[in-house]
């Protein structure tokens, strides 16, 4: 199907969208941080390991690191800073910061604040309506509404056959001072919409294989604050009156909540983990679009380091298709060099280049839907200077657009068809010999009996279950081409 329309026009008049007059949320800690630089040079990888791990436990605000000129940045109180010098760690200040200041917020204007971002999304919806659909996915603690944002030939989804076609979500801005997150899947979007409306065939290819959602701008009311009051805020804004806390989303979803130290119980902590699993709107925005759409891919957006982390974020914990990441991981490198130009951004699971986590979406999406997963930690800070924004947004658009294409490749479609093809039932799916153990949900298809994953090459079995307990099982194989199987039951 070609995508007959002759012109799109999706540009875009930024400067004339308006921002939030006033502060609309009050932060706990007015006290002046400073962000400090810890010089790691001449330290071993395992030491480096080691400071980080001790540095996240202990509940420092760890905001990036850089492997290829070993350092880190830490957002720390004069008090914190005295005692990270007194453990003769070596370091410099870059920049003292006053919440609540008059100079608290220097974000460059240029950056997408929510207002700017929902006024993107619908122009991108009016202008293109043959291949997007735009939802609100959830709403925000605060009440303002988040967005997703549909690409694909299929955007009507009481079509049949959008249920055939794989679903892939890439997010944006779980941490609100992330700011330059938003703009790739924004970006990407465009580009792509552009090229397909430019009869590019790869485009259209990519639009008629996949129900792609992008979800830019998660943490609609972190961004409020980053954009109001304080630029160097993380969370949500959980809280009310004069003592909003906050809850770092990112540590706040349902596979393995609070069960490796991988997040904080302190309300205070950058990585407070939230009173329960799924307990902030944002979150379960999120899992209730990936509940709906079964993910067959999973992409998000942080910054900053420059890496690619893959699933599991506990320590020591690989899943069971660690090789299929780890070598489309290590193969998307190849597409991401670092700023510097001296080298590629760094794949491995979180506790193997950064630290370990608990309760991430990365993990949780793999966990849940047995979707390729992966976080990209993009840039060199977390607000590069917006004369850096597009070096750093369209390379990681380009990698993507590349991780797209190669996921096409490797995909494993099936349709399970039943006596009544009219019911809406979901079946069980296994996939041997891939292991599911570390408590891991079990595997369905859709409601129209579509399953859809992405599949290293190799030799597989699959098991279908029917609710009543009916068992098919078949062979196939995954060499480098997509595959597709019916199976009746
Ligand atoms: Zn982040």
């Amino acid at each position: 199907m070609k995508i007959l329309i002759s012109l799109l026009c999706l540009t875009l008049g930024l400067s004339i969208l308006s921002k939030p007059a006033k502060a609309q949320f009050v932060q706990e800690n007015k006290n002046t941080v400073v962000r400090y630089q810890l010089d790691l040079r001449g330290y071993d990888y395992y030491s480096i390991m080691n400071i980080f791990n001790y540095l996240n436990n202990a509940g420092y605000d760890l905001s990036g690191i850089n492997w290829e000129n070993p350092s880190a940045e830490l957002i720390l109180s004069s008090s914190d800073l005295a005692y990270i010098v007194s453990t003769g760690l070596k370091g410099n200040i870059l920049e003292y910061h006053e919440p609540a200041s008059e100079n608290a917020v220097r974000v460059d204007e240029r950056y997408l604040d929510p207002t700017e971002v929902e006024s993107i999304l619908k122009k991108i919806n009016e202008a293109a309506p043959e291949v997007t659909r735009l939802e609100v996915i959830g709403q925000s603690l605060a009440g303002e509404p988040i967005y997703g944002l549909l690409l694909s030939t299929t955007p009507n989804i009481q079509n049949p056959k959008y249920y055939s076609k794989p679903s892939m979500i890439v997010d944006g801005l779980h941490h609100a001072r992330e700011i330059v997150t938003p703009e790739v899947s924004i970006d990407f979007a465009m580009k792509v919409l552009e090229a397909a409306y430019a009869q590019n065939e790869r485009a259209i290819d990519i639009l008629e294989t996949w129900n792609i959602w992008i979800v830019p701008m998660l943490n609609v009311d972190g961004s409020r604050i980053v954009w109001s009051e304080d630029s160097y805020w993380r969370k949500n804004a959980r809280g009310s009156g004069g003592n909003i806390f906050g809850v770092d989303i990112n540590r706040n979803y349902g596979y393995r909540f609070n069960e490796c130290n991988g997040s904080s119980g302190r309300k205070g902590s950058q990585t407070y983990r939230g009173e329960h699993a799924q307990s902030e709107p944002e979150t379960k925005a999120l899992i209730n679009l990936a509940d709906r759409i079964l993910p067959a891919a999973y992409i998000s957006y942080h910054s900053f380091s420059e890496l690619i982390l893959f699933p599991y974020g506990c320590n020591k914990s690989l899943t069971g298709e660690d090789g299929l990441h780890r070598s489309v991981s290590q193969e998307m490198s190849q597409h991401l060099p670092t700023d510097s130009g001296r080298g590629q951004y760094k794949p491995g699971a979180p506790w193997e280049i950064l630290y370990g986590v608990d309760g991430d979406s990365m993990s949780h999406m793999h966990a849940s839907y047995g979707a390729f997963a992966i976080t990209l930690e993009i840039g060199t800070a977390f607000q590069p200077p917006y004369s850096k924004r597009d070096e750093i947004v369209n390379k990681n658009v380009n990698s993507l657009i590349w991780l797209t294409e190669k996921l096409s490749q490797s995909l494993f479609s099936l349709q399970v068809v039943s006596g009544n093809s009219f019911s809406s039932v979901q079946y069980g799916v296994e996939i041997l010999p891939i292991r599911r153990d570390q408590g891991e949900a079990p595997l369905r298809t859709n409601s129209a009996g579509y399953f859809h994953k992405v599949l290293s090459p190799g030799d597989y079995i699959i098991r279908v279950t029917s609710p009543d307990g009916r068992v098919v099982e078949r062979k196939f194989s995954m060499t480098n081409v997509p595959k597709s199987m019916t199976i009746s039951l």
